[in-house]
């Protein structure tokens, strides 16, 4: 078979001086029939320019460039891999593990190609452990759409330093930073994004306040030698956390007093 009518204009240089060159009997992987494996074999002509340097093959409406497959089987694939293995599908189809590869990473990079960072200005930086607490990744969340938009392998700031550079490289303004409390993480924060809002999480601000109340409770409890003062002191955690505005028992306002 054969792809369709001839070209006659120059894509290039408009020129009307397009003339066939050479041709390749190429193959392609078709959507099977009946379990059948499927194999269209065409003509795929060239053509160059005799004004200037354009030289290409017809373009196939069926296939991708140099592919050996159909746009038809490469769906089908990309099907079957939901719920089956490369080895599988390559097994099912009688096509090479490689193709069925091939197709697949071809899928993923069109679909699933590197996030745009246009337009974000408040992001969220964390670390997990993966494997078992063996391997570390650190994630960067635009937190206005939800979206991940960068993970590397690694902790602290060395695993920010590619998402720092893209974000010099096309120019954007981070306004906020939401992270822990990590020193690696602040210090990572101050130099590449200095004028950003740098904003912790709630939950670790309040659980070192929380420390440090505890370590003020202790040291003055064991300073006190007064015991009726001491068994005051004893148990305030809630009391000084609590808003004083929500006490209503008298003895409890007394104690908030006491020391
Ligand atoms: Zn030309």
């Amino acid at each position: 078979m054969q792809a369709k009518e001839r070209i006659r204009f120059c894509p290039s240089c408009g020129a009307r001086s397009i003339v066939k060159n050479w041709y390749r009997l190429r193959n392609f992987v078709g959507f099977p029939i009946g379990g059948k494996r499927v194999t269209i074999r065409m003509k795929v002509q060239r053509y160059k320019c005799k004004e200037c340097d354009f030289d290409q093959q017809e373009k196939i409406p069926f296939a991708t460039g140099s592919c050996s497959y159909t746009h038809r089987f490469a769906k089908y694939v990309v099907d079957l891999l939901r719920g089956m293995t490369i080895l599988d599908v390559s097994n099912h189809l009688s096509v090479s593990w490689d193709t069925i590869k091939e197709i697949h990473s071809s899928y993923l990079k069109r679909h699933y190609s590197p996030p745009s960072l246009d337009g974000v200005e408040n992001i969220g930086i964390d670390e997990f452990a993966v494997r078992k607490g063996h391997v570390y990744k650190t994630i960067v969340v635009d937190l206005d759409s939800g979206r991940i938009i960068y993970v590397d392998d690694g902790k602290g700031s060395e695993a920010l330093n590619k998402f720092w550079r893209k974000v010099k490289r096309k120019n954007i303004k981070i306004k906020h930073v939401a992270t822990d409390l990590s020193a690696a993480f602040i210090a990572s924060v101050m130099e590449n994004c200095p004028d950003a809002v740098h904003v912790f999480n709630y939950f670790h601000v309040v659980k070192l306040m929380n420390e440090k109340l505890d370590d003020i409770r202790r040291k003055i409890h064991s300073l006190e030698k007064d015991i009726n003062k001491r068994k005051v002191l004893k148990g305030t955690r809630y009391l000084l956390l609590g808003n004083s505005a929500d006490i209503f028992d008298n003895s409890t306002r007394q104690g908030l007093r006491m020391p």
